[in-house]
């Protein structure tokens, strides 16, 4: 069950071993866009790139799972979309960590965190607790 990379998304998928949240941007344009491809989609500027940002987001969406789809899961647990703070069109789809799932609400800040497998090191979002 873990992501299929590729040389563009292989930044996003390994940076986490560094502590980095690495989100493509266009260096022309100046925006951030995800998932990670070889052109940005708003000015068609091939000049892009992973850049590192801060791992802060809000919750936009979120659905508890209660079907055991990871052995890494024991369900239930918040599959989300959350926003990054850089720029909310940016949205992740992720899993939340470290949190009831009572107390998830939309808008709630979140952080990345990583969590290592193989050769990847998986983006998950917990809630901001300071
Ligand atoms: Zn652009």
């Amino acid at each position: 069950m873990l992501p299929e990379v590729t040389e563009e998304s292989r930044p996003f998928w390994t940076g986490g071993f560094d502590q980095a949240l690495l989100i493509h941007r266009c260096r022309f344009c100046r925006q951030y866009f995800h998932p990670p491809v070889g052109a940005c989609f708003r000015c068609r500027s091939r000049d892009v790139g992973p850049e590192k940002v801060s791992g802060r987001a809000r919750v936009a969406a979120y659905t508890v799972n209660h079907h055991p789809w990871f052995d890494a899961f024991p369900p239930p647990y918040v599959i989300a979309a959350v926003e990054l703070d850089e720029q909310p069109d940016v949205r992740l789809t992720t899993c939340l960590v470290e949190c009831d799932t009572e107390q998830v609400t939309v808008g709630m800040p979140v952080e990345v965190v990583f969590d290592e497998q193989d050769d990847v090191a998986l983006p998950f979002f917990r809630p901001v607790t300071s």
